[in-house]
């Protein structure tokens, strides 16, 4: 026997148990972006590989260490799976001449790919949802991506006292940036012995990086730092403390928190990230912020812009938890077959069915009628329809409610009273009648 061919780590496979919960969340999305005035851009999973090196920084982690890359066979021309979508929608914005005369609001959904150690919320290829705002300078962006974000836990029915908590912080201009940056290396230089290994190594490469250390000690040295809020001017604090008077306006809370910097280097002012302990490690579920720079860096005209971007994968294991979201399985019938004759009308009447908007399922294999039976009750069907050639004789078919004890527990007489003989001609009309007189009921 071959050997078996098994999926990569940290790849997984979405089967229709979780695909149900998947199409029930991204449907709300869609809604969520629809009310916003947000419109889908779909780029192409594979772009050319500077596009995430220039646009991402060269010393971030995910250009550093994460990029899936490759190099095309033909032409060699570097690649990468992207590791992320602000910077293709960017390319795409550019490449399109999309925002040549009024801003764009867009919004995405689909894999990134990031050689991350996988472990439960973080994968190797994760789907995000995200939005970009390109073209706008105001904070009023900022805000109304937060009232998105907060709106969509509404939407999903995430429990209000666990749902999840927002962190905000202002990361200046470029300028002021670099100025609080040397002042941190300085200090953290002063302070080296007491660093982690890993924050020693970021000093020289990514020292902003330090600041969203999970180490105790290296937090701890920290707090005794320099703090960005200083090197901020009055203007970037003036319009930080609007975005927060916007936010208490709309009484979303908030925790400001200096330490929160973003991992990559296209970011400056304004940044935010939702958290949900409730996802253990791994418990960003969303961050977002503006990036005035990076469209320039692509080699596009300058345009401000602020944007998102929603970890699916975490958002799932929320709903699942927390939140209150019909995902449950539909199906109408389980149409139940035997015999040759039977089987061929049982194909016709199905289509019949479906033409009226009642969803079918036949069974196609040739078992016995009893183990057909037996996979209707089992499956998630609402009404049984049977039809051996007997029924195509008497041009009828046997329908009857599947409530799952009364099939399972064999009580017969039940099953004999709510059985209903009906003519094939008059079966379509006679499911949509019970199938409505159920809704009601439900
Ligand atoms: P980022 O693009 O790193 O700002 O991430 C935005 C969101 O995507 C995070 O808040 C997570 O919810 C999600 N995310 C990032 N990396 C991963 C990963 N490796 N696996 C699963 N979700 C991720």
């Amino acid at each position: 026997m071959s050997a078996k061919i098994v999926g990569i780590r940290g790849m997984n496979d979405l089967l229709p148990e979780n695909t149900r919960i998947w199409s029930a969340i991204e449907a709300k999305a869609r809604e969520l972006f629809e009310l916003y005035g947000y419109e889908e851009i779909r780029t192409p999973i594979v772009e050319n590989s500077s596009l995430f090196t220039r646009g991402l920084g060269e010393v971030t982690d995910i250009v550093e260490k994460e990029m899936y890359s490759f190099t095309d066979k033909l032409n060699g021309q570097p690649l990468t799976l992207r590791p992320e979508n602000t910077a293709s929608v960017i390319r795409a914005v550019i490449e399109h001449n999309l925002i040549y005369n009024e801003p764009k609001k867009y919004w995405y959904f689909g894999p990134m790919f990031r050689h991350e150690r996988p472990q439960k919320g973080r994968y190797r290829q994760f789907y995000q949802f995200g939005v970009e705002g390109i073209g706008y300078s105001g904070i009023e962006v900022e805000a109304e991506q937060i009232f998105m974000t907060k709106r969509f836990w509404n939407l999903l029915g995430l429990q209000k006292d666990k749902s999840p908590s927002l962190s905000l912080n202002c990361i200046g201009s470029k300028n002021e940036r670099e100025k609080f940056k040397d002042c941190l290396v300085i200090f953290l230089n002063d302070n080296k012995d007491k660093l982690d290994e890993d924050s020693i190594r970021r000093l020289s490469r990514n020292p902003l990086r330090i600041l969203d250390s999970k180490n105790s000690v290296t937090q701890e040295v920290l707090s005794q730092g320099p703090r960005i809020g200083d090197f901020l001017k009055v203007e970037t604090l003036e319009n930080f403390s609007q975005l927060c008077k916007l936010l208490d306006d709309k009484e979303i809370k908030y925790s400001i928190n200096e330490r929160l910097v973003r991992g990559l280097d296209y970011y400056n002012g304004i940044v935010f990230e939702w958290l949900s302990p409730l996802l253990g490690a791994q418990d960003a579920i969303c961050g977002g912020g503006r990036y005035d720079s990076l469209m320039q860096s692509l080699g596009g005209k300058q345009a401000d812009a602020c944007g998102f971007a929603l970890g699916m994968e975490r958002i799932v294991n929320l709903v699942e938890e927390i939140g209150d979201i019909d995902y449950s399985r539909r199906l109408d019938v389980y149409l139940v077959n035997k015999g040759d004759e039977a089987r061929r009308i049982a194909v016709l009447l199905a289509e019949q069915w479906r033409d009226v908007g009642i969803s079918v399922k036949i069974d196609m294999t040739n078992v016995s009628l009893k183990a057909q039976m037996k996979r209707a009750a089992g499956s998630f069907a609402r009404f049984v329809a049977v039809l051996t050639d007997l029924e195509v004789r008497d041009k009828c078919v046997n329908i009857r409610p599947l409530q799952k004890e009364s099939v399972l527990t064999d009580k017969r007489k039940d099953r004999l009273e709510s059985q209903q003989s009906v003519p094939l001609k008059k079966a379509g009309d006679y499911l949509l009648k019970c199938l409505m007189n159920e809704d009601v009921k439900s």
